[in-house]
């Protein structure tokens, strides 16, 4: 692979619902998909930029492009019934607070926080609710900075679009760096502080200096590592290179790794597209440079990345730049879920397929893998044992630090999508995880 080391600036401009008129002037958009972005856009999150919109989308192929599937909002994201409720308001002008009051019952409906995000998640420290922070698994504390609550695109299916809908009572967000320092202070357990958002790096490197020089200053509790959950290589790689403060920000990453903490960031890459620009490969190369390792993860989406060749080349491509092919995640049970999702059986074919074409050094990688209520779990396999079809799975993380690396059995079903539609296997009533599960739901 021949890569670019240099690339010219680009000056950034973002679409909306607001001005994605404008996109119709310059790229064929039929008045059909304007009209369904409209509507779809109303309920679920919509914004892209010129880089996504010149670099990475094949116009040639409009609807199936992708990258178009990534980013612009479908109409197949919304049940029929709830897509009509919307077209018919927004076709009759209606005012925003009457179309308001119809998209609220609808994103009610979507799950906003899966996976006990809302209720089991949200640390607690003397009787005060953390609400700018999330503490599942021992080792790892998410922060989620305000002002880094937004992407540069937003990904059609999303499990953070409740971040991006105006909804305050929906939102994990926290200015209050001072807070994550003392309760790091006062969880020894926490090595990992993964700082996301929305997307952090989005925001300008001084105010992430504001969250990130604390930490590598103080050095709270036992932590040894930043991580950044990001998906700016792929949206935006010229925050890494031509950006007013992209040298500011790769030097803020220099004093990560010169305080000897490590830094991670986890680069979301959907499909192997977002990796072939001239940019992506220098941005790459900036950002291994620092030291900084690029761990790379993303969902198993249907449109988007429902093909093992698209995995294959996508891994490819992410360690040729040095960077470690991490996690394939099933789609979560939220927002549009039943436009993007996999059943597990086809997730699991699709992973092994192409697990199957790549070298020993892609096989970092790990998955099917759903970040459920009770921990991450993976499809390790689909048997047959003492007679009957089963989904092998197996806990990597869990809310239970005892459950990990734990194998057990769940009645094989070609159509379920998660855990949840699954039943366990050799007529077992309950997983062996769910009474302690209802304790931590407890609080106990
Ligand atoms: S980059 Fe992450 S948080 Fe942002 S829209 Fe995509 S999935 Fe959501």
């Amino acid at each position: 692979m021949k890569i670019s080391r240099s690339c010219n600036p680009k000056q950034y401009k973002a679409y909306t619902n607001r001005n994605i008129q404008e996109i119709s002037q310059f790229k064929s958009l039929s008045e059909d998909v304007l009209s369904a972005i409209r509507v779809v856009s109303r309920v679920l999150p919509f914004r892209a930029n010129n880089y996504v919109i010149d670099e990475l989308i094949d116009w040639n192929n409009i609807p199936d492009d992708p990258i178009f599937q990534l980013v612009f909002p479908q109409p197949g994201m919304l049940e029929p019934a709830d897509f009509e409720a919307v077209r018919q308001q927004v076709d009759q002008k209606a005012s925003d607070h009457v179309i308001g009051q119809v998209v609220t019952g609808i994103q009610d409906k979507m799950n906003p926080h899966p996976a006990g995000q809302m209720q089991m998640n949200v640390p607690v420290q003397k009787g005060k609710p953390l609400s700018g922070m999330q503490h599942k698994y021992n080792e790892t504390v998410l922060f989620f900075p305000t002002q880094g609550q937004t992407c540069h695109a937003y990904c059609t299916y999303c499990f953070r679009w409740a971040q991006f809908v105006g909804h305050e009572d929906l939102k994990f967000a926290s200015k209050n760096v001072d807070e994550l320092m003392r309760y790091l202070d006062s969880h020894p357990q926490v090595t990992d502080v993964l700082i996301t958002g929305g997307d952090p790096l989005i925001m300008s490197s001084k105010i992430l200096r504001r969250f990130v020089e604390p930490l590598i200053q103080n050095k709270p509790g036992n932590i040894r590592t930043i991580r950044f959950g990001t998906k700016v290589p792929a949206y935006w790689p010229y925050r890494f290179l031509t950006d007013r403060d992209s040298d500011d920000l790769i030097r803020l990453f220099d004093e990560v790794i010169d305080s000897d903490l490590h830094l991670a960031i986890m680069a979301h890459f959907s499909h192997y597209r977002e990796l072939q620009t001239d940019a992506v490969a220098s941005a790459m190369k900036r950002i291994t440079e620092t030291g900084a390792m690029i761990r790379c993860q993303a969902p198993l989406i249907r449109h988007i990345n429902d093909d093992p060749h698209v995995w294959a080349t996508m891994w490819n491509y992410q360690v040729n730049y040095g960077a470690t092919p991490y996690y394939m995640f099933v789609e979560r049970d939220t927002g549009p879920k039943n436009y993007f999702s996999v059943p597990l059986a086809e997730a699991y074919d699709i992973f092994t397929n192409a697990y199957s074409r790549v070298s020993g050094l892609c096989r970092t990688v790990r998955g099917p893998s759903m970040s459920a209520t009770p921990g991450k779990i993976q499809v390790e396999g689909i048997s047959e044992i003492a007679g009957e079809k089963v989904f092998v799975l197996k806990f990597i993380q869990g809310r239970d630090p005892s459950w990990v690396n734990k194998i057990f059995y769940a009645h094989y079903d070609e159509k379920a999508r998660w855990i949840t539609e699954l039943k366990p296997a050799f007529g077992e009533s309950s997983f062996f995880y769910e009474d302690r599960l209802n304790e931590i739901r407890k609080g106990k």
